[in-house]
């Protein structure tokens, strides 16, 4: 098989990838490392520690995945990606999810990496021969109305 798009992880960045680029016509292969959640895999309460975290090795598949290190040590450059989420120097790869914010933006950034991914998305253009649907069409409105009030 061959794929226009590889998107690696489903969550909040890359289910809008993953939605917006087969929109665009293209053959896109989404890969997720974790389970598929089904509502009576959620705990009633945090103190069920099975159900609400991810360790694996101790045979915890929750959702909450906890990472110690002994140490950190961070050298802050000049960025991984471009104002767009392009990778600097690596054409064709971009990062559409939480990783690209280099802050704490508050407790619920959902909507902001959903609107990031659409962002990023919106930049790449339809396939050739691809035909938009309905809601592609209305973000394609939306796209020009804005771009439209950028320029005034
Ligand atoms: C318990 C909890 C409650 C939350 N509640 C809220 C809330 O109410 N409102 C809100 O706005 N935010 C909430 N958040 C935060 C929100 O979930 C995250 O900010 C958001 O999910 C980040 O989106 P993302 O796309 O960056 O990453 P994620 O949504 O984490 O997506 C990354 C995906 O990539 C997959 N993945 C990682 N590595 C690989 C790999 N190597 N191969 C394949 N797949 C891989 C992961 O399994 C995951 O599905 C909550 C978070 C938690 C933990």
């Amino acid at each position: 098989m061959i794929y226009d798009y590889i998107v690696i992880g489903s969550g909040f960045g890359g289910s809008v990838a993953s939605l917006r680029l087969a929109e665009k016509g293209y053959k896109v292969l989404t890969l997720e490392q974790g389970k598929r959640y089904n509502p009576k895999d959620f705990p009633k309460t945090n103190w069920n520690l099975r159900k609400y975290l991810w360790v694996p090795a101790l045979r915890f598949f929750g959702f909450q995945k906890l990472s110690f290190y002994s140490t950190a040590s961070i050298m802050s450059g000049t960025g991984v990606v471009d104002k767009n989420l392009k990778v600097h120097g690596y054409p064709g790869l971009y990062i559409t999810d939480g990783s690209v914010i280099q802050g704490n933006i508050g407790v619920n950034p959902s909507l902001t990496i959903t609107a990031m991914a659409e962002y990023c998305m919106s930049l790449i253009p339809y396939k050739k021969g691809a035909h938009p649907t309905d809601v592609s069409k209305q973000l394609m409105h939306l796209e020009e109305e804005w771009k439209k009030k950028r320029s005034v």
